[in-house]
This record gives C-alpha cells, structure tokens and sequence, in this order.
C-alpha cells in the first residue's frame, strides 16, 4: 500500500531534517535579509526552457535561463514561509489521498480560423503523457509521483499575436488573463508558437506565484513540442513534462551549477550547465554522480528523459502542499 501522500508531506513540513534534505537551504539565514531591488522585481514567477532545437542541432549552444541565486533564494524563503505556517495548522486534516489529481484545461491558440495547431486527440494525448511520465512509467523502478492529470476541459482561441507569445511578453499576459481558469489546483495549459530561432520550447509558473498572480498561473509549450511536431528532438511531449515540474516547484537540474545547494534537491548530481542530446557518460562537476541526463529537468532530448527522484517528488509534494492542495 503507498505511503499516504498527504500525510507524508505534513510529515516532511513539520520535520526540518527532512525538509533540509529536500529543501536544503530554505531554512538558512538567508531569510532574515531584506529584499533587495532586484529581489523585488526579479521575473520569480516563470522559468523558460528555451532550447531552440536548431540552435541544439546545430551549435548545442541556447540562452541560459538559470535563475539567480537571488530569485532562488527568493523562492525558497516564499516556499519556507509557507510550510513553517503549515506547521501551525490543527492536527485533524481531510482523509489523506494516495493519488493528488489535477484538473486540466488546455487552451488552443490558432492564427487563423483555417489553422487547429492540436486537436482534442492529440491533447488528450499529450495528457496521457503526463500521466505516464509522473506515474513513473516511462522507465520501470523510477519514482512513482502521485499527480495524476485529468483532461478537463479545451478551447480554441483564434489570435495571431496570443498565437505567437513568447514568455514575458504582453501577448502571454494578456492571453493568460482572457483564458486563465480555476484556481491555483487547476493546470492551465497553453498551446503556442512562439517566434525566432532558437524558439522558446516552453514556460512555467512557479507555485509561489500563485499568489500574487493568479491569472497568469499555468504552463505554455510550444505546439511544435507535442508527438508529431516540428520541434526535433524535442517532440515527444516531455516539454509539457519539464514545464509541470517546473509549475510544481521543481528547478533544472543544472540550476546553481556546480554549487552544494543546487537545485535545492540532494539525490540529483551536480551539474554545471545544461544538457542536451544524451550524453551518456557526461560529467560536468567533480562531485560524485553523472550529469542527470535522463532526468525530466534536464534539457536533454525526450527520448533520453524519462524520470523524476525521490527528492524531486518530495519537493514536488511539500510545493503542491503549500500552495496549490
Ligand atoms: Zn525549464
């Protein structure tokens, strides 16, 4: 029988040992700084996997979009905050789930009425993906999470400029505040073709954005990233997967580089940049473990990604606890 899953990450919220070995760091005295001005207007609440696939192809170089140790730090103290007030709820507590489920919608982004960039087959698809890459079955004995996704709903919006967002842009807020459903439990997963080359492969919020921002909550991929599409390398769906751990509070991999506290994860090797392809073998820092090539927070190609680890899922739950169950 598995493990309750609610009950498990109280019990890792009210424990700091276990939470240092998830969190690493949340607890430091980093937390007593004030903000500073780049703290407080640092893009917190979105992380970009930009890896153009020409670009990969071609030259294996493409923008960095590792976080600062100061947006880290941010996030972390945000994430800390909220499960230490975790830690003051009443003992009695709704019955504890084995399977955390997340409604879906997936909005359509179209440039014209003639264009339907992905049907409703290929979104239930592209949930399906989901399900077996958090389920832990794209590769036997990997990490079991307990997110399952449901296909909840879909729509189809026709407009060039939403069509054509890119993360950051006014088009991406303006789109996310007109289709933007649910509340913060809800995956709100958007579909668009964002321009240039390298093109962006997808974004994500983080939980602790939430918040603050509400509407603009949810995940965007680029419809070139689904089974089928343009994105070579890149499109067998695991993008959507990169981008929902990223919305459940993960960081890459490579986040922090070569550093102890990394991605604030302690069963994921070091890894000083970003990994692309499948190198197997590749071994970026001197710290014991290979680069995590086959991780999903990586930004290898999907066939060489296929899991999540253990403290990678436990993070996963401590963030769904604080901000989004
Ligand atoms: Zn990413």
């Amino acid at each position: 029988m598995q493990h309750p899953v609610r009950a498990r990450m109280r019990s890792l919220a009210a424990s700091s040992i276990a939470c240092a070995t998830v969190l690493t760091g949340w607890l430091s005295a980093e937390s007593a700084e004030a903000l500073t001005p780049d703290e407080r207007t640092a893009g917190a609440s979105a992380c970009v996997h930009p890896a153009g696939w020409e670009a990969v192809r071609s030259t294996g170089e493409a923008r960095d979009h590792t976080l600062t140790a100061v947006q880290v730090r941010r996030l972390e103290r945000r994430l800390g905050d909220r499960l230490a007030a975790l830690r003051d709820l009443p003992a009695a507590a709704p019955a504890d789930p084995e399977v955390i489920r997340v409604p879906v919608v997936a909005h359509v982004l179209a440039p014209d009425a003639d264009t339907v960039p992905i049907r409703r087959a290929g979104l239930t698809r592209q949930v399906d993906i989901l399900n077996r890459a958090f389920a832990g079955r794209q590769l036997d004995a990997t990490t079991q999470t307990p997110f399952r996704f449901r296909l909840r709903d879909s729509d189809l919006t026709i407009n060039r400029s939403w069509y054509r967002s890119d993360y950051g842009t006014q088009a991406e807020k303006n789109m996310k505040r007109a289709l933007h459903v649910g509340g913060p439990e809800t995956l709100n997963l958007y579909f668009v073709s964002p321009p240039g080359a390298p093109a962006t492969l997808g974004w994500a919020t983080f939980p602790q954005s939430t918040l603050r921002h509400e509407r603009l909550d949810g995940v965007a991929v680029n419809v070139e990233t689904v089974p089928g599409g343009a994105a070579t390398g890149y499109n067998l769906g695991d993008t959507a997967v990169h981008e929902v751990g990223h919305w459940l509070g993960l960081y890459h991999t490579f986040q922090g580089g070569c550093s102890r506290l990394n991605d604030r994860v302690t069963d994921t090797p070091e890894e000083a940049l970003p990994q692309y392809a499948c190198d197997r073998g590749a071994d970026s820092c001197t710290a014991p473990g290979l680069d995590p090539i086959h991780n999903f927070m990586d930004y290898s190609f999907d066939r060489c990604m296929r899991t999540f680890s253990d403290g990678q899922n436990d993070r996963m739950g401590l963030s769904w606890l604080a901000y989004r169950g």
